[in-house]
């Protein structure tokens, strides 16, 4: 008999697990999901999504089953009446404009909190002021942010080092605006030196990172100290599970790891652990947690404990044309 088929029959051992909570889907992500399977439920498939509605895999794969093509820009998409659904990261204003020009159904599932920082970012400009994004080069939603204003217009400030350095061309007439899945310490530590060097600059009360962010990354630090080792559920390139992780090393977890499946627990590594803490990013679903809890279950006697920071109740509607189509029928 393989080793795989041996099933021992030895007392499991005891595995304390602490739930963070909140954790996994918010508001944003759980709004831009429905929207593509409104669309797919509307106009049937295919329904375009220009990039991966929210950074995960497991979402993307099973909203491709359904009939949904993911592209990353709209000249990967033909003529077509199908719509044509902007991811939850938000997109420059040339996406809009350039489907507009090809008459495409546009679907905007921009989380609510991205269009926010959007419309600060366009207030500053039209003030006059010169803008500061606080956040990470390359990411969608950078992307997106500076892509609301002309080229030059919005400067990214990544690190405190950054914020030590960046000159601008008038100090008195300076704002700033950040991503919404920073680390709120990283945040706190760049915008605290930004209005030291700049006590003008005009920003947000603290910053623009959201709810769910804040929320996860708390729920986070009450877990993490008490902890051998944590599993965040989430994607590689999704920034708010990525601080996730960083949050728990950094305020006393030895242990802290990105996990998308099951499948990737390194059990060698979870050996010597007797408490565990699992967390999910904003992106990733409920149903991966479970998955995890059952691998668990299969190797340990679990002794599952909730962490609350928050309690959480946001909900945003539909894109309006989804909604409206929805009231009418
Ligand atoms: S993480 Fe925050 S900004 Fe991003 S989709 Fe969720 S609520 Fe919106």
């Amino acid at each position: 008999m393989p080793a795989a088929d041996v099933i021992s029959t030895a007392p499991k051992p005891p595995l304390r697990v602490l739930l963070s909570s909140p954790r996994g889907f918010c508001a944003g992500v759980v709004r831009a999901i429905d929207s593509v399977e409104r669309a797919l439920a509307l106009y049937g498939p295919p329904v375009y999504v220009r990039h991966e509605i929210v950074h995960n895999r497991y979402v993307v794969e099973s909203l491709r089953a359904k009939g949904a093509i993911f592209v990353e820009e709209l000249d990967e998409i033909p003529d077509t009446d199908a719509p044509v659904i902007f991811s939850a990261h938000g997109v420059p204003q040339s996406v809009p404009a350039e489907a507009k020009r090809r008459n495409f159904l546009a679907l905007d599932a921009t989380c609510p909190l991205v269009t926010k920082v959007h419309r600060e970012t366009e207030i500053h400009h039209r003030r006059g002021r010169e803008i500061l994004l606080i956040g990470h080069d390359g990411h969608p939603e950078v992307v997106g942010t500076m892509g609301q204003l002309p080229s030059g217009a919005v400067r990214l400030i990544e690190t405190v080092e950054d914020a030590a350095t960046v000159e601008p061309k008038d100090a008195s007439n300076l704002a700033y605006v950040t991503q919404t899945t920073l680390s709120m310490d990283d945040a706190a530590e760049i915008v605290a030196k930004l209005k030291e060097r700049f006590p003008k600059i005009i920003g947000p009360h603290k910053d623009d990172i959201c709810y769910a962010t804040t929320n996860r990354q708390e729920a986070v630090k009450k877990v993490a100290h008490i902890v051998d080792a944590m599993i965040v559920v989430g994607s590689p390139n999704s920034s708010n599970s990525q601080r996730l992780k960083e949050v728990a090393e950094r305020n006393g977890c030895p242990y802290a790891v990105l996990l998308q499946r099951a499948e990737d627990i390194d059990w060698e590594r979870l050996s010597t652990v007797k408490h565990l803490g699992i967390t999910a990013g904003a992106s990733a679903p409920e149903v991966l947690v479970e998955e995890i809890l059952d691998a668990l279950a299969k190797r340990y006697t679990l002794r599952i404990e909730t962490v609350t920071a928050a309690e959480e109740d946001v909900f945003f509607p539909l894109p309006r044309p989804l909604r409206d189509i929805a009231a009418a029928e």
